[in-house]
């Protein structure tokens, strides 16, 4: 086992959305010669927002996926490795096998892990028998192959995990989109749509809940409130749900499927529960305004690993990563860390083909839209955006280290 040890001034463990973004930005704002580097795992980088769409058949996985070699920034270290052990007291991480690495500097952007074992039978069935899930590239173009062969009278079955979760209207958006496939082919009057979700509510935002109530109704999907799943049945063909209601709680619910797809648990993975950096849920505990972390002053986090209670997505990461790179530079030239990311959070909700309505919202649910549209209609535009120009600004933009995008609206009234 190697033993050796190397030292970084900026370590970045994790080189997705979150990672690449602070890498870019810091290579941009930063010393030109400031040593910054990346541990990262997987050779391959996937835009995940746009596997909703690679589910309804709207976007390829190809065009999802990057080599990750390809996004590093120049001058930027790619370490390929996992990081196995955090020791901010001492400033070094371990990677899986034995290499220790010190830092000045460290960012934790790690994202989170698939459950999928929290379900019990789901690892054995998934991919088959018509479980599928948007979730993981692995599994993304199977929700495809589901959907387009779905038959007369098919019943089908959507599920929403327990919060926290990435991208908080992932699971409806594959309702939406079968429920509409369904209509455009004739099958929707003899097929079923069931949404099966944890919360007590549709979405967490009651401006953009209102909206999406009537959307599930004109979709007639069935929406059936605090239930979690628990068991899958593939070759049976059914799904098993917990309630979770004060009134029923621990009440089990059977249902038979023909498709059913799932969104697993999530959680931090489990060298950032086990770490000190962790707080007693597991996750990074930072600043919600200044992206610091509590206890070790020289760590900072972003992206879905992180604390701060905003929705996880990559327009979060877009706007907390100029906050974390700005307040590292304030670090190295002995200033305090300035607020500067208030919760922003985006989720372009497919409630159609060819319709979105653009749920922009910063902490305490506050709509902040971006654009002078209104915010709670679906709309053509918004479906353009999500389908074109949001992976344009991803890839472009954001993972090459620019601040410059349209400001939300923080001013924004919410019509009575
Ligand atoms: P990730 O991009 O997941 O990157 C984490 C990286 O850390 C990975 O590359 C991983 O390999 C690496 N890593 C893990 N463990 C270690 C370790 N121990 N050591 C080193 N590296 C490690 N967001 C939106 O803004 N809009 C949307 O419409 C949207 N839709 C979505 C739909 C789906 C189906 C999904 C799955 C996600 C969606 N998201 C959306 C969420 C968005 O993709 C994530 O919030 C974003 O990717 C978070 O970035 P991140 O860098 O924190 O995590």
């Amino acid at each position: 086992m190697s033993q050796v040890t190397k030292h970084h001034r900026v370590l970045i463990a994790g080189g997705g959305a979150a990672g690449i973004t602070v890498a870019a930005r810091l290579k941009r704002k930063g010393p030109a010669d400031l040593d910054i580097a990346i541990v990262e795992p997987s050779d391959a980088h996937y835009y995940q927002p746009a596997f909703t769409l690679v589910g309804a058949g709207a976007y390829t996985l190809d065009a999802t996926r990057k080599a990750e070699a390809k996004l590093i920034p120049p001058g930027v270290k790619y370490i390929r490795g996992q990081v196995k052990e955090f020791d901010p007291a001492n400033n070094r991480v371990k990677l899986a096998g034995g290499t220790t690495i010190t830092y000045d500097y460290l960012v934790v952007a790690t994202g989170v892990k698939l459950d999928w074992s929290k379900i019990e039978g789901l690892r054995e069935t998934l991919g088959r028998n018509g479980v599928c899930s948007n979730y993981s590239p692995d599994y993304v173009n199977y929700t495809w192959e589901c959907v387009r062969n779905l038959n007369t009278g098919a019943k089908t079955v959507f599920t929403q995990a327990p919060l926290p979760f990435k991208c908080p209207g992932a699971p409806q958006k594959a309702a939406y989109l079968t429920a509409d496939h369904m209509n455009r082919n004739g099958l929707r009057e003899s097929c079923d749509v069931q949404f099966f979700t944890h919360a007590p509510v549709i979405f967490g935002v009651p401006f953009f809940a209102r909206e999406l109530v009537k959307v599930a109704a004109r979709h007639k999907i069935g929406v059936n409130y605090q239930h979690n799943l628990v068991a899958v049945d593939g070759a049976g063909k059914t799904a098993t749900f917990e309630r979770v209601s004060d009134a029923a709680r621990g009440e089990r619910v059977t249902v038979p499927f023909d498709l059913l797809h799932v969104s697993p648990a999530q959680s931090p993975h489990d060298e950032v529960r086990s770490s000190a950096l962790a707080n007693a849920a597991g996750w990074v505990e930072v600043d919600q305004a200044t992206m610091q972390h509590v206890k070790f002053p020289n760590v900072f986090s972003l992206g879905d690993v992180c604390s701060t209670p905003n929705s996880k997505t990559a327009a979060a990461v877009r706007k907390q990563a100029p906050v974390v790179v700005r307040n590292l530079l304030h670090m190295m030239a002995k200033e305090t860390a300035e607020k500067g990311y208030d919760g922003y959070a985006s989720c372009p909700l497919t409630t159609a083909y060819g319709k979105v309505i653009m749920a922009e919202f910063t902490y305490g649910g506050k709509v902040t839209p971006t654009l002078p549209l209104d915010p709670a209609k679906e709309s053509a535009i918004n479906w353009q955006i999500k389908t074109t120009g949001l992976p344009i600004l991803y890839w472009n933009y954001m993972l090459k280290g620019h601040e410059w995008f349209p400001k939300h609206n923080t001013a924004f009234v919410e019509p009575k």
